[in-house]
């Protein structure tokens, strides 16, 4: 949790940008992403965090639960401002290992379909993008839109690792162990190529996962910060190129050093000013 704060202050100090707390989430928001049990299922866990074990890799109290929300607040936030300005960021979010009917790892409730399926509700969006390049595969994201044509899913991953039951996106891509920054920039480029023969996405949802990173511990790619600026470029262009608004999320990263970590987040952000 701690890249957070350190991403927060290295921003804070490279740029002027005023960060905003989100608002809550809008009434009914997580209801139309989960099932009405999970949720009466997550809260039943309040009164008995240790149950949650056997559901999450996260102690899910209350306040985990409303911090949590809080992020997703953030992802939808993000979302709201690309509508207007073509960009938005989020630090935090990426919580692609919640499904409609349950939460896996760090991943309660899910911040990219309930945002999605929010704004679509409200009519600011027709269709949407996901493009998610943690190096785990987006299994809840992919189960969220399996009959939502109007969403296209993207998911380069590392093929050899969590989750071992990878749900059909529209798109994946699974990438041997070792990968390094070419291969991976050379599949990038097809899976953008492919979302270019797709419908115009009103809204791209990119997951900047720093777990690719050669030297991430819960990751077998061999990914450079710099093949991971590489990344981020390739598909903000593809964006600004396509006039699409892009909201970005942070997703996984667990480098030994956190400090690697806030790099290649930073560079992220950097290269979002940039281009
Ligand atoms: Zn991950």
């Amino acid at each position: 949790m701690r890249k957070m704060d350190l991403l927060k202050k290295r921003i804070e100090e490279s740029f002027s940008i005023d960060f905003v707390e989100p608002d809550s989430l809008p009434e009914g928001s997580i209801a139309l992403t989960h099932h009405r049990n999970f949720i009466n299922r997550i809260h039943s866990y309040f009164d008995n965090p240790e149950a949650s074990y056997g559901e999450f890799e996260a102690r899910c109290d209350s306040w985990v639960f409303e911090n949590e929300c809080k992020a997703v607040a953030g992802t939808l936030s993000a979302c709201r401002d690309a509508l207007l300005q073509g960009w938005g960021f989020n630090i935090g979010g990426g919580l692609h290992h919640s499904f409609p009917d349950h939460g896996e790892g760090f991943c309660i409730i899910n911040d990219i379909a309930i945002s999605i399926n929010q704004l679509i509700k409200e009519g600011n969006i027709h269709n949407a993008a996901v493009v998610d390049l943690d190096v785990h595969q987006g299994n809840g994201t992919a189960v969220c839109f399996q009959n939502s044509p109007n969403v296209k899913t993207i998911s380069l991953h590392q093929q050899h690792n969590y989750p071992s039951w990878k749900p059909k996106s529209d798109l994946d891509i699974g990438l041997d162990d070792g990968t390094g920054d070419s291969a991976y920039l050379q599949h990038l480029s097809t899976a953008l190529d492919w979302l270019s023969t797709q419908d115009k996405p009103d809204l791209v949802l990119f997951l900047a996962g720093a777990d690719p990173y050669r030297k991430d511990q819960l990751g077998g790619l061999a990914l450079t910060k710099a093949g991971l600026s590489s990344r981020d470029r390739l598909v903000i262009e593809w964006c600004k190129n396509k006039n699409c608004p892009v909201a970005i999320v942070l997703a996984g990263g667990y480098a030994k050093d956190v400090n690697d970590v806030v790099d290649i987040h930073f560079n992220t952000f950097k290269c979002l000013m940039e281009v």
